[in-house]
């Protein structure tokens, strides 16, 4: 099978282009690391940060490089509190927290003609679960928010977790569920929390975005091992 593995900056794929050989190929003012793992072809890279940049390169894994499903690995900041740095969280749905079309009479994160929410695929989640449990690590799941935002503010904390009831925020998940999904290619978003959103988020992401990515690609690296 044809895998793609995005993560959206250098951190989050460094620890797999550690471990894997990869042939490089230059595309669309990006690099793509082709390698072959456990009879899979995987793809792999980072997009840069944001949802239109993880949007052009998810399509690009796919409509280029014919992924067959994607599996995202990254860090983001916590919104629930009982979720701790280091913490492994995985989105069982998706929104884009940013999406303001309520002058219309539309909810926060609505699109017309295009999906609320966007659903993760079951069976991944299935293989992470078992993946999981095999090496006895806990993995957390529920809502992701996603927007162009890096969000270090209690007031905007508070509300997008209350707005869309999210768990978690980052800047790519839904934009990549959004074409996955109109694409119909399966796929599976894990984050490994590096902040916890609120005041001064930056300093405890700068501290742990290295630690917490690692964790995230070192699974997502076992797990295809499941497929
Ligand atoms: N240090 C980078 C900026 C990082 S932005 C620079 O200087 O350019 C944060 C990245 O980690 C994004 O890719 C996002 O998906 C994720 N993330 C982690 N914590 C987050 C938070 N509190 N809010 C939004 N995104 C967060």
């Amino acid at each position: 099978m044809k895998i793609a593995v995005l993560g959206a900056m250098p951190e989050e794929i460094k620890p797999l282009l550690e471990k894997l050989q990869t042939k490089k190929i230059k595309y669309a003012n990006n690099t793509f690391y082709l390698t072959n793992y456990k009879n899979h072809e995987i793809i792999i890279a980072y997009s840069k940060i944001g949802k239109v940049n993880s949007s052009l390169s998810a399509t690009i894994m796919i409509e280029k490089f014919k992924a067959e499903i994607l599996l995202f690995t990254g860090v983001a900041g916590a919104l629930d509190e009982n979720l701790k740095i280091g913490d492994m969280f995985y989105a069982k749905s998706l929104v884009q927290h940013d999406v303001d079309l309520t002058a219309f009479g539309h909810p926060f994160g609505y699109i017309s003609e295009s999906e609320h929410f966007y659903f993760a695929d079951k069976n991944l989640i299935k293989i992470a679960e078992n993946t999981a449990k095999k090496l006895d690590i806990k993995l957390h799941s529920g809502i992701i928010a996603s927007g162009d935002q890096f969000i270090s503010d209690e007031d905007k904390k508070n509300w997008i977790k209350k707005e869309f009831n999210a768990d978690v925020v980052e800047m790519e998940g839904a934009s990549v569920a959004c074409v996955c999904s109109s694409l119909n290619i399966p796929f599976f978003i894990l984050r490994a929390i590096s902040d916890e959103a609120g005041k001064k988020a930056e300093f405890d992401f700068e501290k742990f975005v290295i630690e917490s990515a690692e964790k995230s690609a070192i699974f997502v690296l076992k797990m295809i091992e499941n497929i």
